[in-house]
Order: C-alpha cells, then sequence, then structure tokens
C-alpha cells in the first residue's frame, strides 16, 4: 500500500519549542502493570453469573424456539418482540393482546427486568439526560440521552467498567467488573425510546459550544445527521433515538460478539429488533488492530471512531496503555482498512489535554501520519479534557484548541471540535464512574 513506503516517523518538537511537556508520570500518575511487567490490561471479566436469559439475547427464530418449548404458540414471541422493540415496554399490564391467563409467566421468562433505575440527571434545559443502571448482580452503568437538531443521540455502554487503564479516563480508572450481555446493552435503547416515548426528554433541541465565542459548529459526535427511513406507526421518527455511540463506559471491540449481536438486532426491522440504521451507529475504540479490522469485514455501513489522543507511541504508550500491543501506526492501519473496506469515514478522537498532547508539532504529526495514508478518509473530532474525579490534567486552553485545529485545516483535515454536552451531570467523555454515593443508593435498592 502506497503510505507504508511514505511511513513518517515521528519526530522531537522544533528547536526553539517552548511549549512543557506534561506526561502523566511526571504528574504523578503511576501506570498499573500486570505480573509481566507490561501495563495492566483486563480483557476477561471476573466471572459474575450471567444475567437473566432475555429475548434480546436470541434471534426470532430462537424466540419463537423459546416461546415452543413454554408451551405457547410461536406468533407469542412475534407479540413480545413487537412490546420490547416497537412499544419499548415490559409491562405485562401494558399487553392486552396477550391472554391474561400466564401473561404475567411468560413475561417474566422472555423479558426480565435487566436494568433497574437508579438516577436520572437531567441537565437544565431538558436536553441530556443520565441515566445510572443497576443490574442484576449489582454492577452500575450509565447511559446519556442527548437530542440534537435532527437527531437523538445515545452514548451507551457494552461493559460495566473498563479494562483498558486509560489514566485520563475515569470509568478506565475503576477497572473491568464484566462485560454486558447483548440484550443489556439493548436495554439501555428500548429504555431511553421509553424516556422519549414519556416525554421525559425535552422537545425543544438546544447545543452548548464548550469553547466561548468559538466560531466552529458545535457537534457532540461527528456522524452525518440522518432522516430516520424507518415507517413506525406505534412511535413516529423523531421520537425515538436514531443514533447511538459506543462511547459510554467499556470497550466495545473487547465485547466483540455481544456487541455485534446488539447491533444487528439495532439493525433488524421492528419487531424483530429497533429498526435502525447502520450509518446512525458508532463504535469507538481505543485501538484493539485486529477487531478493528473483523469489524470491517462485518459488511455494516457503521462509523468507526478511533480514540488516538498522540500521534507518538511516546506519548501513546503513557495515555492509552493498550498502544504497549498495537502501536499508533497499526491502529491508523486498521482504521485506513476499516475505511477501504466499508468506504464509512473514519473519526479520530483527540482529547485535547493542556500541555500534554496539545502541541502545534503533534497537531502536525497527526495530519502527516493521516495524509500519508490517503485523503478523505478521515476526520478528526478534538475535545477539550472532560475533568475527571481527582484529576490532575485540565483541558487545553482556547489559543492551543484553536491553533491545533487551525494546523490540522491547513494541512488538508478536516477537523470538528467536539462539545462536551451533559458535563454538569458528569455525563461528558470520560466522566461516566458511578460515585459512591451513588454506589451506596444502588445498594440500598437491593
Ligand atoms: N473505550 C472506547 C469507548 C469509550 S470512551 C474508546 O476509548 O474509544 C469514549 C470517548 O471518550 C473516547 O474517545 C475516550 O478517549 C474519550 N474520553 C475518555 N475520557 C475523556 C475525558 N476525560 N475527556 C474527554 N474525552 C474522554
Amino acid at each position: 500500500m502506497a503510505w507504508e513506503n511514505g511511513r513518517v516517523t515521528p519526530r522531537e518538537p522544533a528547536a526553539g519549542a517552548d511549549r512543557p511537556q506534561v506526561r502523566p508520570a511526571t504528574e504523578g500518575w503511576v501506570q498499573r502493570t500486570a505480573t509481566d511487567g507490561r501495563p495492566l490490561l483486563q480483557f476477561d471479566a471476573p466471572r459474575r453469573g450471567k444475567p437473566p436469559l432475555h429475548l434480546g439475547d436470541l434471534t426470532p427464530a430462537d424466540r419463537a424456539a423459546r416461546v415452543a418449548e413454554l408451551g405457547l404458540p410461536a406468533f407469542r414471541a412475534k407479540q413480545l418482540s413487537t412490546h420490547w422493540f416497537a412499544h419499548y415496554t415490559h409491562d405485562p399490564a401494558e399487553m392486552t393482546d396477550l391472554p391474561k391467563q400466564g401473561r404475567a409467566e411468560l413475561v417474566a421468562q422472555l423479558l426480565p427486568p435487566l436494568l433497574t433505575p437508579v438516577r436520572e440527571l437531567r441537565t437544565d434545559d431538558g436536553g441530556t439526560i443520565k441515566f445510572l443502571w443497576r443490574l442484576f448482580d449489582g454492577a452500575l452503568i450509565e447511559s446519556v440521552l442527548m437530542r440534537y437538531p435532527g437527531r437523538i443521540t445515545l452514548c451507551i455502554s457494552s461493559q460495566a467498567g473498563c479494562g483498558m487503564n486509560c489514566p485520563f479516563c475515569a470509568t478506565g480508572q475503576a477497572g473491568l467488573t464484566r462485560n454486558l450481555s447483548t440484550a443489556e446493552i439493548l436495554a439501555q435503547v428500548v429504555a431511553a425510546n421509553r424516556a422519549i416515548r414519556d416525554g421525559r426528554l425535552s422537545a425543544s433541541a438546544t447545543s452548548t459550544a464548550l469553547v466561548p465565542g468559538s466560531s466552529l459548529p458545535p457537534s457532540a459526535f461527528d456522524v452525518e445527521p440522518e432522516s430516520d427511513p424507518i415507517e413506525d406507526d406505534a412511535v413516529p421518527a423523531h421520537h425515538r433515538v436514531n443514533n447511538i455511540v459506543f462511547m459510554g463506559m467499556g470497550e466495545p471491540l473487547a465485547n466483540y460478539n455481544r456487541v455485534m449481536r446488539a447491533i444487528r438486532t439495532m439493525l433488524a426491522p421492528q419487531p424483530d429488533g429497533l429498526g435502525m440504521s447502520a450509518r446512525g451507529i458508532t463504535v469507538s475504540s481505543v485501538g484493539l488492530a485486529p477487531a478493528i479490522r473483523r469489524l470491517a469485514e462485518e459488511g455494516l455501513p457503521l462509523t468507526f471512531a478511533l480514540s488516538l489522543h498522540a500521534p507518538d507511541d511516546e506519548l501513546r504508550d503513557d495515555l492509552i496503555p493498550i498502544n504497549d500491543r498495537w502501536k499508533v501506526d497499526e491502529a491508523l492501519d486498521a482504521a485506513r482498512h476499516y475505511f477501504e473496506t466499508t468506504g464509512r469515514r473514519v473519526s479520530i478522537e483527540y482529547a485535547l489535554i493542556k500541555d500534554m498532547n496539545d502541541h502545534a508539532w503533534r497537531a502536525d504529526l497527526l495530519a502527516e501520519k493521516l495524509n500519508a495514508r490517503g485523503r478523505g478518509w478521515v476526520h478528526v473530532n478534538p475535545i477539550p479534557l472532560n475533568p475527571t474525579p481527582g484529576s490532575i490534567w485540565t483541558a487545553s486552553d482556547r489559543a492551543h484548541t484553536q491553533e491545533f485545529l487551525r494546523r490540522l485545516d491547513v494541512a488538508g483535515i478536516p477537523a470538528t471540535l467536539r462539545d462536551t454536552r451533559g458535563k454538569e451531570i458528569d455525563g461528558a467523555c470520560g466522566q461516566l464512574a458511578a460515585t459512591e454515593e451513588e454506589q451506596a443508593e444502588a445498594a440500598a435498592l437491593s
């Protein structure tokens, strides 16, 4: 491939560069290491028992088979699917098309409650809601619902906690509790759709630009806004989530099979699934290169986002511990492969951290590495770092943010400064981690 010959090598800042170089270690952060001395990464979740089997875990054929096993006609499976995927309910009282006799038992078998609400926080304008859910085993997860002009975005979790150990992310610092089941992933979308249906998400779309005076359009996630093609009598399209980002808790590609099954069900037409469009679904990853290539082969026009955060291995080794396994160039090659295979433009996530990764020379190096792999295949989403509890770093200031964007622009790399929706309710990127208070509240529910 062409860019392999023109491979760029990281370079040091130009002589005379007066910006300090802050690194996690110099700020007192200590990389946790595994017994082999390499950075700690948790791929295997501790065994904690399985969540109850749910209709959302099954294919349509298996749903019918399960209903038949219970001695009922197969069409009952379709009715239950309609209640969950189109009416967003698991309440037997609302299922008047099912015979009263045995209804509660059937619903308990196929639609057991998976998410218990612990807390629901909303922004003052009501356009953003953060949900804190308790799972069957006490594990806590969060999802964040955001209304934008023309679309409704849900940021969902793929794992309880996260094993990737990124120092600037609250979830990463809390470690991995376990993988979510397919139905637990889907249930977050169903619950959000229910909240919208019930009028709990403010109807007026507002947006918040984080950088005061910024002329850049505020855009939380770089996904092309699009109208929902699905006609649904029960719930109009603008009354449900039409944009999903796997940017809540967890590393989606570390829970690959369950995440893919959940995505396929999101895409299946109602009532077999949620009838969503693949272009409205974004999978975000720290850069598990083989899994990115596998995702490319799925044959789905999903949006892929790579959390890069540094163009040089020296810094990325510290910022994104998975860089110990797959280096910047390997992650970028896999991202480019994703574009070539799917035709979908890749997003590069870049949290701007003051004096750590926001140097102009890094913007240049980033642009060089992206351009070396072709033109028009990638879009950069810088986002000012969100503060996390006990965080020792801060967001880049306005001047350096603008300079970073300018350098990318000069190099012909499209970039959009992302806003940080939900900051006031700790619902912004990297801020998702249950506080001690919330854990106590959740424990009181059990
Ligand atoms: N594990 C996946 C998805 C979850 S994080 C991933 O890393 O991509 C979603 C995005 O939020 C990632 O780009 C992540 O790097 C970013 N993020 C994490 N902590 C952040 C923080 N404190 N401020 C801004 N962005 C953050």
